[in-house]
């Protein structure tokens, strides 16, 4: 547990030269109130030193034994290493936290829906009536600055309703389990947008959209999958030679209709080690705060759920490719559920 090699100098030292000074402190006191109450402790929470200096979480319970006449012959101490569990809690708490974040993105996008659309609206008969008046007063010229900055106004609110609708599709709460037809590609560049400045500073994206069919599954859950997807290639190519780097996507239809959506990355990749425990839950491999472990084992999840299925391929130093499989929707619901003709679903993308 203390990473020591020598047990006997480890048995000889005194244990509060295995803590940090604060610790230390904490832990004489523990014994004192130990000594004056001769009441037992359970479950104290510590920190102490391994053999390499680093802290870790230990549970301290203690007992005085007594000698025949009742006086304090010795104490027992029972230490038990309980830093795993520690981190448990913490990814839990921050998985809560990621959760309550969703939910009140999901209500501000829903809040600003409404005056945006009043913006938008306004800048619109704005312009249509400056261009009217100009025409009729003949000052097209003179007005053509305003009528500009109107549009690029206007440009900028499109941006904005954006914005909105992809946090309401990451983190819709509700309808979280519904079905629904969805076009892959949309949710991609939905996905890639919201990504897009993590994305920039490390490699240039390249997209090879192949025509696909509909599939059946909730928007929300399979922007998830992207996301996390695109976030691990992010993560995995260090920044500082986004020109030398590439994030490539690929979608496409496989013999079987079924959708396969490539997430490739010229990152790191990972070692044999790595790529055997990756779907295990809480494992990862970044810093604390940077890596959660669950992103992986939520993709599997909500794929799997779906009827489709999840592939890797890593060579350490080259990079990897994450390869997802989709079942099409039925043909019934796509033919009669198709949301948007091919034409609007193109103007929405710009
Ligand atoms: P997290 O990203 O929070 O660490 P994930 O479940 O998303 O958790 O990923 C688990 C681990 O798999 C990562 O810590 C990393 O070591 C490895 N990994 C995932 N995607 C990639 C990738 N594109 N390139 C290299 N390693 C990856
Ligand atoms: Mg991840």
């Amino acid at each position: 547990m203390f990473g020591a090699a020598d047990e006997k100098a480890l048995l000889a030292r005194d244990f509060r030269t295995l803590m940090p000074p604060d610790e230390a402190k904490r832990a004489t006191a523990f014994f004192e109130s130990l000594f004056v109450s001769g009441e037992p402790l359970h479950g104290v929470e510590h920190q102490m030193y391994r053999g390499d200096g680093s802290v870790f979480w230990v549970s301290v319970s203690v007992a005085l034994l007594r000698d025949s006449r009742g006086s304090p012959a010795g104490v027992v101490t029972n230490i038990a290493d309980i830093s795993e569990q520690k981190r448990m809690q913490e990814q839990l708490i921050t998985s809560d936290r990621m959760a309550s974040m969703g939910m009140l993105a999901a209500g501000v996008a829903h809040e600003i829906n409404n005056p945006l659309a009043a913006v938008m609206g306004n800048l619109d008969l704005a312009a249509e009536a400056v261009a009217k008046r100009a025409e009729t007063l003949g000052l097209a010229a003179e007005f053509s600055e305003v009528l500009e900055e109107l549009h690029d106004a206007r440009e900028a609110t499109g941006r904005i309703r954006n914005i909105v609708r992809d946090l309401k599709i990451f983190s819709r709460s509700g309808d979280d389990e519904k079905k629904d037809v969805v076009d892959v590609e949309r949710v991609m560049e939905s996905t890639l947008r919201m990504a897009w400045t993590e994305i920039r500073h490390r490699a240039r994206l390249v997209k090879n959209y192949g025509k696909t069919p509909l599939c059946e599954a909730n928007e929300s859950r399979l922007g998830q999958v992207f996301l996390n997807l695109v976030v691990n290639a992010v993560q995995a190519i260090a920044e500082g030679s986004a020109e030398k780097n590439e994030i490539r996507i690929t979608t496409s239809t496989d013999e079987t209709g079924h959708v396969i959506v490539e997430i490739a990355d010229t990152g790191d990749g990972m070692t044999k080690d790595v790529l055997d425990r990756l779907f295990t839950p809480f494992f990862t491999t970044k810093p604390r705060g940077v890596g959660t472990g669950l992103g992986l084992t939520i993709c599997q999840r909500i794929v799997t759920e779906i009827g489709g299925s999840i592939d890797v391929k890593s060579l350490v130093g080259k990079g990897t490719a994450f390869l997802i499989s989709l079942p099409p929707a039925r043909p019934g619901l796509s033919e009669d559920k198709q949301p948007v003709s091919p034409r609007i679903v193109a103007a929405n993308r710009r």
